[in-house]
């Protein structure tokens, strides 16, 4: 048996930081190296969620990363502390999160790492209740929005924290689509029993994407009376959909009329400065640096969903290590040209919108006219231009009179400027910005 020097523990987590960015997750930290026996380096992980996360996703990295550390053949092996996993749930014993392996917990699914907005206040302050004390404030908690703006997010953290809480002894998460396929082959094995038994002996039911369960007769017929059984025994009903409950097809009245007993929140697409937020935090659980002026860039564009604008960062990065490792400007806007995103804008639309405003004509934009009624719109172009196009300062320049670089930037830095203390400005160059998106999803479509 030997022991590891801190050097090489380092070393190895460095080498998986750089080679395999994106498994990084911000609790690596709490990773300890025990022993190196037979060729088998064994690290200890906090709780079971992260020891699953790293068995799915990290030994080969670890591994790569422990061989070019240490020079020798090595594996690693991931294994939590038992005892101190287990007096974390309060009550010993282990969270029933899964059903024959269907549905995956994300160990970075927690509230720590949810950005709080206007757009999901509510179900996110009726999670934390419920995580609190299930059964009691909220039941059921019924969240709905679109896809990927968080739900299934919340749905994960409730468990971890009425876990961690030890609120809960047995908790059962899945989604709908298990629960249809369970009750399905329930039937045909004739096992009715046990599939009963096993959803109706739970404290806390957590079921995503319940609209699965519209259309299908027999599996809602099952599902109305496990709600019952539950919610007459006080236990914790958790439900997500991608619409409020009268909205989900087919669904019966009688559950649609239980669906809404409780609380029903939705999410809904995020603000600008919520979209920011999320991706500082995104960034800082992978440990990616980003620049603020990327934030925001990335965060104007991609208006989308969250999944998306997390797509686009780990885009980013693994772009960035192509390179020279650094994500500035230069690179958010290739990514963004590369995904479509600012795909159909062309310095001539940006052109039309302004000319039209500004009431004048290209060729005066691109003569050497200096008086105030011209320059301002040019001004405006050149900003417009940097924003939203992947052209460099030199093209926009050239298009613009045969003008340097210097003078697009000095256009950039005015209109930004101006931006910042004049809102009337601002607002036209936000309409402006608006009305060039729009013809980009028209292009697109
Ligand atoms: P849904 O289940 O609604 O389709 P998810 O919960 O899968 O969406 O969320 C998609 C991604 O967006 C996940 O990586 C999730 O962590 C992230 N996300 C969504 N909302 C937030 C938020 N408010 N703060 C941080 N991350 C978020
Ligand atoms: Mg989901």
């Amino acid at each position: 048996m030997t022991a590891l020097l801190p050097s090489d523990w380092a070393d190895i987590i460095g080498h998986v930081r750089v080679n395999h960015p994106n498994i990084v997750r911000g609790w690596f930290s709490q990773l300890e190296p025990v022993t190196l026996i037979g060729g088998v380096l064994h690290i200890r992980a906090r709780n079971p969620l992260q020891v699953r996360y790293l068995d799915d996703h990290c030994r080969i990295a670890f591994t790569e990363g422990a061989q070019a550390a240490l020079g020798q053949l090595v594996t690693a092996s991931f294994e939590t502390d038992e005892a101190a996993s287990n007096g974390h749930t309060g009550n010993g014993k282990a969270m029933d999160f899964e059903l024959s392996g269907h549905l995956e917990v994300n160990p970075d699914y927690v509230f720590e790492n949810f950005v709080v907005g206007p757009n999901n206040r509510l179900a996110h302050a009726a999670s934390v209740a419920v995580a609190e004390s299930p059964g009691t404030t909220y039941n059921p908690l019924f969240i709905h929005g679109d896809v990927g703006l968080g739900k299934t997010h919340l749905l994960q953290a409730i468990c971890h924290q009425a876990n961690q809480l030890g609120t809960c002894a047995n908790t059962l998460y899945i989604s709908c689509e298990t629960f249809v396929n369970h009750f399905i082959e329930a039937v045909e094995r004739g096992a009715m029993k046990e599939f009963r038994y096993r959803y109706r002996e739970v404290d806390m039911l957590v079921i995503d994407d319940i609209q699965f369960l519209g259309e299908r007769e027999r599996s809602q017929e099952e599902f109305f009376h496990t709600f019952n059984t539950l919610h007459q025994g006080r236990k914790q009903i958790i439900l997500s959909a991608d619409c409020s409950p009268a909205e989900i097809p087919s669904l019966e009245d009688r559950l649609v009329s239980r669906f809404n007993s409780g609380l029903v929140a939705s999410i809904d697409m995020p603000c600008l400065e919520t979209r920011m937020a999320i991706i500082r935090k995104k960034a800082r659980l992978r440990c990616i640096e980003v620049d603020e002026s990327v934030v925001k860039l990335v965060a104007e564009q991609i208006e989308s969903n969250i999944r998306d604008l997390e797509g686009a960062l780990v885009k980013l990065d693994a772009l960035s290590q192509t390179r020279n490792g650094k994500i500035d400007l230069d690179l958010a806007r290739e990514m963004l040209q590369s995904n479509g995103t600012s795909h159909a804008i062309t310095v001539q639309q940006i052109v039309d919108v302004v000319t039209n405003y500004y009431s004048v004509r290209l060729a005066d934009l691109q003569s050497k006219k200096r008086t105030k009624s011209i320059t301002l719109p040019r001004q405006v172009c050149m900003y417009l231009a940097r924003e939203m196009t992947s052209h460099s300062l030199e093209e926009v320049g050239g298009f613009f009179g045969g003008r340097d670089h210097t003078t697009v930037l000095h256009a950039h830095r005015t209109i930004g400027a101006t931006r910042e203390v004049d809102p009337e400005f601002d607002s036209v160059l936000r309409d402006m910005t608006q009305s060039l998106r729009h013809r980009r999803v028209e292009v697109a479509q």
